[in-house]
């Protein structure tokens, strides 16, 4: 199948329009399956019409009860072309759009009329018509997806805590996670873009899902101030709080000497994510990050290396690996350490915030300068 560019400057990133015949747009809408019965069901049906007409005239019957089951099965023909638009459950005659729901990863076909609303829900990035949830914010939530989304303050320091709680256990062989020095805030979407604005970061992505800004405070402790979006849902924020909990570990524990990649850090941090979904059973969480490229394939080798030599492996050259990066052909670097390093404990602030955003639907990290 064709897939024409997105021509209408109405249309989201997500949104393309359907090739021009109905028959095109629902197989590509609503999945291979229903395309490939509607195809091999209109022609079974044509041909069974066909079949039995040739023997009712066999059987000498008249020509008119050949003529109405003909159109019988041409009326039916016609139904099975008939497509619904998923946001608003009208028929469509006209044109058709595809645009793929973020949440499920599925293409839905809508019609021209709700191509263009301008209410689309923030986390699968469908267009809304009804039941929609607008937060104080201005963000809009479809009826599904505001199920699911944790709106209370108390429920969200909640679902941190157990996130780190779980994290605490799932690593407990390994290392600890900084507790009582860090702090966790949900704020809202008008919030965290003043946050951004604040001098250090630079506003450059429209949706922010939460940042932590580690510094040293007086007497050398470190101090973990965490902000997270409101209105994720629960899996998601709590795999965000992981994530930080990741930044907040790594300003904690790699010595001064110790020249991490970027890409790698958040690789790492991702990968605390990723094993607590595991914990946790969460799938969809979990194939959210193995589908993020932003790691450059940094996430993939440290998983790979976590499931070959373990987490004590990764942990160990996180803090005082030879190579500031892994790299795909030398996989087994991993083991290359200088515990040299370890003797002195690290103590500098870090000099760029680390900020997590949804990117054309996929969540990633980003250092802003
Ligand atoms: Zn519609
Ligand atoms: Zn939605």
């Amino acid at each position: 199948m064709k897939h024409p560019k997105a021509s209408s400057k109405h249309q989201a990133p997500n949104t393309r329009k359907a090739p021009s015949s109905k028959f095109q747009a629902g197989s590509a809408g609503r999945g291979l399956e229903l395309g490939t019965w509607d195809f091999f069901g209109v022609w079974n049906l044509v041909f069974g019409v066909w079949s039995l007409n040739r023997r009712l005239r066999r059987c000498g019957l008249s020509s008119g009860l050949v003529s109405v089951s003909l159109v019988l099965a041409v009326l039916c023909v016609a139904d099975l072309q008939a497509r619904q638009c998923v946001v608003c459950d009208i028929g469509i005659s006209g044109d058709c759009y595809l645009i793929t729901d973020r949440v499920t990863g599925l293409e839905q076909v809508i019609c021209e009329g709700c191509v263009l609303l301008k209410t689309r829900c923030y986390l699968c990035g469908m267009p809304v018509k009804n039941d929609l949830m607008t937060l104080g914010d201005g963000r809009f939530l479809c009826a599904r997806d505001s199920k699911n989304v944790v709106l209370s303050d108390d429920e969200a320091q909640r679902d941190c805590a157990d996130a780190r709680d779980e994290l605490v256990r799932l690593f407990s062989r390994f290392t600890t996670f900084p507790k009582t020095n860090v702090t966790v805030v949900m704020v809202d979407r008008t919030q965290m873009d003043q946050l951004m604005q604040t001098p250090g970061f630079d506003r450059q992505c429209p949706s922010v899902n939460g940042y932590i800004r580690s510094r040293v405070v007086a007497g050398g402790e470190w101090k973990h101030p965490i902000n997270i979006l409101n209105g994720l849902p629960k899996y998601r924020l709590m795999a965000v709080c992981a994530h930080e909990f990741g930044h907040a570990w790594v300003r904690e524990n790699l010595p001064p000497s110790r020249d991490i990649d970027r890409d790698s850090e958040e690789g790492f941090c991702e990968l605390v994510a990723y094993k607590l979904m595991e914990r946790l059973n969460q799938q969809a969480q979990m194939d959210a990050i193995r589908n993020n490229l932003y790691t450059r394939g940094q996430f993939d080798l440290l998983l790979e290396a976590d499931t070959t030599y373990g987490f004590y492996t990764v942990v160990q050259w996180m803090k005082c690996g030879t190579d500031n990066c892994l790299r795909s052909e030398e996989p087994d670097r991993i083991r290359k350490i200088d515990e040299r390093r370890l003797l002195k404990p690290r103590r500098e602030s870090p000099a760029v915030p680390l900020v997590f955003v949804p990117n054309r639907g996929k969540c990633v990290w980003e250092r802003r300068m």
